[in-house]
């Protein structure tokens, strides 16, 4: 029973009266998703979810992307070390912990990027041909403040190509992820900019530095702070003073070394050469300092022409050349993208795209009593196994709760196997549609089903 304020109440006896054994109420709590997080109920964004979740099996497959998957917690020094030094945000968004069980510090993984690194590094994934093509999707965690949009466990579908500098490779996973885009129905724009190797960013940083310096008077308290650890941060900043200067700043690509430049043209050919779409950003960084070279972000085409700092990104990524030797293996070439389902979904769903429905059963199998009951889950076997597109209601025994179900299913057909058809060996078929029923041999139900089907199709 539920109480007013939506709480249970349970019926309890009252011991302590052994003569007239009363009852009292007790108020029992319910539990409620802890903010950040988000139940996703077959009733509401399943369908999208199963189609978005398809449709990225099916783009991974086209381009011989192989399904990886990885534990949730790996140890905290694995993130610590990817994030480098001078990303405390996201270090205060790790959702870390020791356990009580073993003094161990572990982390819910922010991204997957780190853990496919540690992987492709203890198994030797190295010594396989290269470039080693990954795919993903699942949870990850970040502990930040919850606002719309921001979840603290979302889920991203990435790709991931490890072992190749090429600039044709940062052209694959675009397409990829273009190709992802269109098929399920969103418009998008890729926004694109390059920062560089180490050597670039060392030089620019000094300029950008400088540049800063004569604007400290308008930058916020947080953006004079990181100045001095690393301007490029504050471009990331969603302050207004902070936002009206960044436009006139010094541009990465004017500093970029002659490889760099030559690398970044090349990605820009393959955008225009499979019409990908695309904006240069020049202000555009990650907020990972792992990244090196080409980095992007893909929005809307209606979103991007949003004001830039009120955008949500749907999917982002870019070139990590140096994260497999910082985490300890040999320098290799790398680059990746990850897509924010929770957002895409949102998307789909303002935009009113329809997704094909999970399972349509056009047939139901009801029963009548106990015996037929036990038949109709063996015929039920038989037929689902045979392909038929049926379904069941086994655990309700009333004819009328079936044949309700059957209704709202928009089932066509209706089996019914009752006492007398146990006996006769013979099963009813209903047609829904007309109301007509006959008998068959149960035995034949198969033939029948699939003439009545091929006649409905034809
Ligand atoms: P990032 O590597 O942070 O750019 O994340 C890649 C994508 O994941 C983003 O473009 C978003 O679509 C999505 N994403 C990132 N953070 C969140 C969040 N807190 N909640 C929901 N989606 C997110």
């Amino acid at each position: 029973m539920k109480s007013k304020n939506g709480a249970y109440l349970k019926k309890s006896i009252d011991t302590t009266n052994k003569n007239a054994l009363k009852t009292r109420e007790v108020k029992i709590k319910t539990f409620q998703l802890m903010r950040g997080f988000k139940d996703i109920l077959p009733s509401g964004e399943g369908p999208h979810w199963s189609h978005l979740r398809a449709q990225a099996d099916a783009v991974a497959q086209k381009y011989s992307f192989q399904r990886i998957d990885l534990p949730l917690l790996e140890v905290t020094q694995l993130f610590k070390k990817s994030l480098g030094d001078s990303n405390e945000v996201l270090e205060n968004e790790l959702f870390s912990f020791v356990t009580a069980q073993g003094n161990d510090h572990l982390t819910l993984r922010p991204d997957f990027t780190p853990s496919i690194v540690r992987a492709y590094i203890e198994h030797n994934l190295a010594s396989l041909p290269q470039p080693t093509k990954f795919y993903y999707r699942g949870p990850v965690f970040r502990y930040g403040r919850s606002q719309a949009g921001r979840y603290r466990q979302f889920h991203q579908i990435g790709f991931e190509l490890i072992g190749e500098e090429n600039a044709a490779s940062d052209g694959e996973i675009l397409l990829m992820a273009y190709n992802l885009f269109r098929k399920i129905g969103l418009d998008v724009n890729v926004e694109i900019n390059s920062i560089g190797c180490a050597a670039c960013r060392t030089e620019y940083k000094k300029e950008l530095a400088g540049f800063y310096k004569t604007k400290k008077g308008q930058l916020c308290k947080e953006c004079q702070r990181k100045l001095f650890r690393n301007p490029m941060r504050l471009f990331e900043c969603k302050e207004i003073g902070c936002v009206s200067i960044k436009g006139d700043a010094p541009q990465i690509v004017d500093w970029l070394c002659e490889d760099c430049q030559k690398h970044f043209m090349r990605v820009l050919e393959y955008l225009d050469e499979l019409s990908i779409p695309y904006l240069l950003n020049s202000t555009l960084v990650r907020s990972l300092d792992y990244y090196s070279r080409t980095i992007f972000e893909i929005y809307t085409v209606e979103e991007q022409e949003q004001e830039k700092d009120l955008r949500i990104a749907l999917a982002g990524g870019g070139r990590y050349d140096t994260l497999i030797e910082q985490l300890g293996g040999k320098a290799t070439g790398a680059t990746g993208i990850a897509i924010g389902m929770e957002r895409v979904v949102t998307k789909m769903r303002e935009k009113e795209i329809s997704v094909p429905e999970v399972c349509v059963p056009s047939i139901l199998l009801a029963h009548i009593g106990e015996t037929a009951k036990m038949k109709a889950i063996r015929l039920f076997e038989k037929l689902y196994d045979e392909g038929f597109p049926i379904t069941e209601n086994f655990v309700r025994d009333s004819l009328k709760n079936q044949l309700e179900l059957a209704d709202r299913l928009k089932c066509r057909y209706v089996l019914i196997l009752g006492q007398k058809e146990v006996i006769d060996n013979t099963i009813l078929i209903r047609d829904m549609e007309g109301g007509i029923q006959e008998v068959i041999d149960v035995n034949k139900v198969g033939v029948e089903l699939r003439r009545k089907l091929e006649n409905r199709s034809s």
